[in-house]
């Protein structure tokens, strides 16, 4: 039987990696002139990383990790988010004594055992951005600036940026009883995760998608109306400053963010490029993980954003698959070795050359040739290459010239370069 890919589980076909490569080197040219410099981190985690880290009663915590027991008895999971191994990165290679501000981003995979649907994998690709070491609320605004930067540059248009404040350790825990005692009181209209949300960890019934759940929050208290002084303050610098690089937001009281590890500031995009509401990606200020993971009080901001999602956004004139440059089709049996010398020649130039490896007829070729969206072909005749030259057809217009092939690199350089 044919083994296919695991559910949830998606191959990123030659077709689209154009689009992926675009928005990776976007990612390292804007997020570099920022000042930020790339981490690789391991897939796979102790387990105790992301328990301690993105906090016990999330639901990525709950039901959504891959969890499993190694040959030795040692329980990993694999990476179901990038904020938690970077920041014990960070500690465990000591970085701070370098200088205690530290920029960090990095792309790769996560995993997490959702329902699969359209948007919403188990393997998916997340881009993310981290500071550590500042809890300056300038450069929360600084890490806002260059997301929305580089949403723009990818293409993104019509964004709108929601942003909050979550309050801190001071002032978050009377809000979380306040808003306990209200939803109490309504417990009867919320599902049944509510429920348990309601006693474990309350602000995560504004996340729930259930009608009646959305319904019952409606007039639930906001945390803008709880947050401390010092809160209140940093939040208003942030805003202060995004204003000040002209930027527009939209105080959003009820966005909470999913994870536990969130303090104070808080953001969301949303796109309306689709028409529909769509968030590409999220962030925030997360003062307490360093403590949560065993190290020393490190403040950090970031942001993560969905690849799958933001690739489905992006201008069709985005990442376009890379054509191939040349066909070379041969006419009689001794064209062979020159097709496969010419091809090696030009790879070497990184020329995108094919020729078919074995004998066809003319028409077969230029068939293919067709079919494989050459731009140019060039036809080796046996009489034209005694005289080492050949016919080199542009695909797009139907004309043809006879060239010597001594230049073809030249020639092909300036006409791939020009078109
Ligand atoms: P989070 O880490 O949950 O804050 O998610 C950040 C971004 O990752 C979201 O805005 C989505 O674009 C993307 N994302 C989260 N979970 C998934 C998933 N299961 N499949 C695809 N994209 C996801």
């Amino acid at each position: 039987m044919e083994i296919k890919a695991i559910r949830g589980f998606n191959d990123i076909l030659p077709d689209e990696i154009g689009k992926w490569q675009f928005v990776e080197e976007t990612v390292r040219e804007v997020f570099e002139g920022f000042g930020f410099d790339e981490i690789r981190i391991p897939i796979l985690e102790k387990t105790e990383l992301f328990i301690r880290g993105i906090g016990e009663a999330t639901d990525i915590v709950e039901k959504e990790m891959y969890t499993f027991t190694d040959k030795g008895g040692s329980s990993l999971t694999l990476r179901p988010e990038a904020t938690a191994s970077m920041a014990r990165a960070y500690l465990e290679h000591k970085l701070f004594t370098f200088d205690p501000v530290a920029k960090l981003y990095c792309i790769g995979p996560m995993f997490r055992y959702e329902r699969p649907q359209k948007g919403r994998y188990r393997q998916f690709y997340q881009i993310d951005a981290e500071v550590f070491g500042v809890a300056n609320p300038v450069v929360d605004a600084e890490v806002i600036l260059m997301l929305i930067h580089f949403l723009r540059q990818v293409g993104l248009e019509k964004l709108e940026l929601q942003i909050n404040s979550l309050g801190c350790r001071e002032c978050r825990p009377r809000y979380r009883e306040e808003l306990r005692a209200f939803l109490s009181k309504k417990s009867f209209q919320l599902c049944e995760d509510c429920q348990r949300r309601l006693q474990a960890n309350p602000l995560r019934i504004f996340d729930c998608k259930v009608q009646s759940c959305q319904e019952t929050i409606v007039d639930a208290p906001k945390v803008s109306d709880f947050i401390c002084k010092e809160c209140d303050h940093h939040f208003n610098r942030v805003k202060e400053h995004l204003s000040m690089a002209g930027l527009e937001y939209v105080l959003n009281p009820k966005m909470v963010r999913g994870l536990d590890y969130y303090t104070r500031t808080a953001f969301e995009v949303v796109s309306y490029d689709l028409g529909a509401q769509n968030a590409v990606t999220g962030g925030g200020r997360y003062d307490n993980l360093f403590q949560e993971i065993g190290g020393r009080d490190i403040p950090g901001i970031g942001f993560a954003i969905g690849m799958e999602r933001l690739i489905s956004l992006l201008p069709k004139n985005k990442g376009l698959k890379r054509p191939l440059d040349l066909f070379i089709a041969v006419q009689g049996k001794d064209g062979k070795q020159d097709a496969f010398r010419i091809a090696h020649q030009l790879h070497l130039e990184r020329i995108r050359a094919e020729f078919d490896y074995e004998e066809k007829s003319l028409k077969s070729q230029m068939r293919r040739a067709d079919k494989l969206n050459a731009r140019y072909v060039l036809i080796l005749g046996e009489e034209e290459l005694k005289k080492g030259r050949a016919i080199l057809r542009n695909m797009a217009n139907q004309s043809q010239e006879e060239i010597p092939l001594q230049e073809l690199v030249q020639i092909l350089g300036r006409k791939i370069l020009r078109d």
